[in-house]
C-alpha cells in the first residue's frame, strides 16, 4: 500500500500526461514556456486571486513574498509552531525572526488568541518589529483568517498565507490561497496539486506586488533580461511542469478534490470513536493533504504506527517536534510562553495513507486494524 498513490494518478491520467510532456519537448521552450502563462491564468482562476507567479517550489514562494514585503534583520513574524519546517526557516532565511505560536487544539491551524497574545507579548519586549504573520493551511484545511486578520489589522501586521498543503480548501465561498494578503502554494508531488518535480506559486490581488514577483524569480529583471533593477533570485517553474500541472488541474476539478473528500469520509465513518478525527469546521472544505487521527497518548500512536507497518500501510508523523524546539532555532532566545496544545498534539497525531486514488478497500483494511489496535 502506498501512503499517496501517484503512480495510480499518473496512469489514471497517462494518455493526456504524455501528450502534454510531448507537446513541451517538442515545443523546446524549456523555461518559462507559453505552458507556464497558460497555468498561471488558470490558477488565478480557480483560486480567485488577479494575480499568480509560478516559481521553483513552495519554500521560494514564501521567500519571495517576504522579499516583497521587505522583511529582514529585526523584524519578527509569526507562525505557528506546528508546521512544515519551511514556513519557518524562509524567515530566518530573510534575516529576520521567526515567532512560534501555539495551535488550535481541533483544527491544528495556529490559535487567533495566542497570536493575539504573542504578538502583545513580542510588541512590549520592544526588541523585535512586528512585521507579518505566516499562517499554514494545515494537511489541507485553511486557517481562521476571518479571525487572523482582525489581529494582524490591529498591530499593523501583513498576513501571508501559506498554502502549500491547502490548495483546493475553501473557507465559505473564498478558496485557499485567496486568504491573505498574499498566498502561496506547492507543487511538490505529494502535495494537493503535485507535478513531477519541484514548482510552487505566489498569489496576489496586487498589481505592483506580482510585477516585484516576476521581477524577483528572475534575477530581479526590469525591462528585459540583460536589465537587472534589483538584486532576484533564480526560481523559475519549469515548461515540462507546467504541461504536467495543466492536466493535473483540471482533473483536480473534475473529480480529484471531490474524491478525497469522499476517501475522508469514508475513513470517518469506519473508524470507531477510540481514536480522534480531523475536525473541518463548519463552511470550511479541505483538500486533505493528510488525513491525520489523534491517539490517546505517544506510547499508543508509536505502538500504532509500528502495527500498521507489520500490516504492510504505511502511516506517518506530521510533525514530531515543535518549530521552536528544532535544532536549527535553538539559537532563538527562549520564548516567554507556553505551546501546550502544540506539544501534545506533536505526541498523539498520526498521518494515514491518503489521497483520491486510495481504494475503499484499502481504507477498510487499515480501519479494521487500527479499531482492533485501540479497542
Ligand atoms: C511542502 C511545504 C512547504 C514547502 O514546499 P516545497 O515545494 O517543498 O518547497 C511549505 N510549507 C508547508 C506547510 C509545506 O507543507
Amino acid at each position: 500500500m502506498e501512503f499517496r498513490d501517484l503512480k495510480a494518478q499518473y496512469l489514471a491520467l497517462k494518455d493526456e500526461i504524455d501528450e502534454a510532456v510531448g507537446r513541451a519537448l517538442s515545443g523546446g521552450s524549456f523555461i518559462l514556456g507559453a505552458q507556464v502563462e497558460a497555468l498561471e491564468r488558470e490558477l488565478a482562476s480557480y483560486v480567485g486571486a488577479a494575480h499568480c507567479v509560478t516559481c521553483a517550489n513552495g519554500t521560494d514562494a514564501l521567500s519571495l513574498a517576504l522579499m516583497v514585503w521587505g522583511i529582514g534583520e529585526g523584524d519578527a513574524v509569526f507562525v505557528p509552531d506546528f508546521t512544515f519546517f519551511a514556513s519557518a526557516e524562509v524567515i530566518a532565511r530573510a534575516g529576520a525572526t521567526p515567532v512560534f505560536v501555539d495551535i488550535d487544539s481541533k483544527t491544528f491551524n495556529m490559535c487567533p488568541e495566542a497570536l493575539a497574545h504573542v504578538v502583545s507579548v513580542v510588541e512590549k519586549e520592544g526588541a523585535l518589529t512586528p512585521k507579518a504573520v505566516i499562517a499554514v493551511d494545515l494537511f489541507g484545511q485553511p486557517a481562521e483568517y476571518d479571525k487572523l486578520r482582525p489581529v494582524c489589522e490591529a498591530h499593523g501586521l501583513k498576513l501571508l498565507e501559506d498554502g502549500a498543503q491547502g490548495f483546493g480548501g475553501a473557507a465559505g465561498e473564498k478558496r485557499a490561497c485567496s486568504l491573505g494578503d498574499m498566498g502561496t502554494t506547492s507543487f511538490f508531488p505529494a502535495k494537493p496539486l503535485g507535478c513531477y518535480g519541484d514548482g510552487g506559486a505566489v498569489f496576489t490581488n496586487s498589481d505592483e506586488e506580482a510585477a516585484l514577483l516576476f521581477s524577483l524569480r528572475s534575477h530581479g529583471k526590469g525591462n528585459d533580461r540583460y536589465d537587472n533593477v534589483r538584486v532576484g533570485v533564480n526560481s523559475r517553474l519549469d515548461t515540462l511542469q507546467a504541461a504536467i500541472l495543466l492536466v493535473k488541474l483540471r482533473a483536480f476539478q473534475k473529480n480529484e478534490l471531490a474524491l478525497v473528500n469522499e476517501k475522508a469520509q469514508r475513513y470517518a465513518e469506519l473508524l470507531t470513536d477510540a481514536v480522534k478525527k480531523p475536525y473541518i469546521k463548519g463552511g470550511y472544505r479541505s483538500s486533505f493533504a493528510q488525513y491525520s487521527i489523534l491517539l490517546k497518548d505517544e506510547a499508543q500512536r508509536d505502538g500504532l504506527k509500528g502495527h500498521l507497518k507489520k500490516q504492510g500501510i504505511p502511516a506517518q508523523v506530521y510533525y514530531p517536534r515543535p518549530m521552536h524546539r528544532q535544532k536549527a532555532f535553538a539559537y532563538l532566545k527562549p520564548q516567554a510562553w507556553e505551546n501546550k496544545n502544540t506539544a501534545e498534539v506533536c505526541g498523539r497525531i498520526l498521518a494515514l495513507p491518503m489521497g483520491p486514488y486510495l481504494s475503499d478497500e484499502d481504507i477498510e483494511t487499515i480501519c479494521g486494524h487500527i479499531n482492533g489496535f485501540c479497542r
